[in-house]
């Protein structure tokens, strides 16, 4: 038996871990295992203020289970890479491994009021989005899939919280290899 587990660092909120495990169990079918993973602080970069993905993706290969399928790590940490000036989250294509951020997710973090239907949403179609980088899926051109790319939270509003026919025909030829 294979599990997809979903991580998350201690800082997370219950609600928001929730809604990404119960939407990754529901569209990619494995069973979801809960790992609680360690804080993300050897990946603090003091100049930038953030954190580095690439570090946080490779102690999450060495965390991963043996009986891992996927391995998602959900954080509250902003994250970055060194060519952008943040990233939602990030995913080894076709590898085991992704982390997501809820950093950029809410509304309060663009000086707005708070919206928990929009900032949950938001936190599974990211969850799904980096998933499927994990399941081989790429950037999707139909800005209404999942695994269309987003630079800021607009376009992951005009996202669904699912894939398109074809990223979801490819997702289930992979599943089944
Ligand atoms: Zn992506
Ligand atoms: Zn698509």
């Amino acid at each position: 038996m294979k599990y997809l587990y979903v991580g998350a660092t201690p800082e997370v909120e219950r609600q928001a871990y929730d809604a990404v495990r119960h939407r990754v169990e529901s569209e990619f079918g494995v069973a979801v295992r809960e790992m609680e993973l360690r804080a993300v602080d050897f990946a603090y970069d003091r100049e930038r203020g953030q954190y580095g993905s690439i570090a946080v993706l490779e102690m999450l290969t060495r965390v991963c289970p043996p009986d891992a399928v996927k391995l998602l790590a959900v954080t509250e940490r902003d994250l970055y890479i060194p060519v952008l000036t943040f990233v939602f989250g990030q995913a080894q294509l076709s590898g085991r491994v992704a982390v997501m951020s809820l950093a950029r997710l809410r509304q309060e973090f663009y000086g707005l009021a708070s919206n928990r239907e929009v900032f949950l949403e938001r936190a599974s179609k990211e969850a799904l989005h980096e998933t499927g980088h994990t399941f081989g899926l790429v950037h999707c051109a139909d800005r209404h899939c999942a695994m269309s790319l987003s630079t800021n939270v607009r376009q992951i509003d005009s996202k669904r919280c699912e894939f398109c026919a074809p990223c979801e025909a490819r997702l289930r030829r992979g599943a089944r290899e």
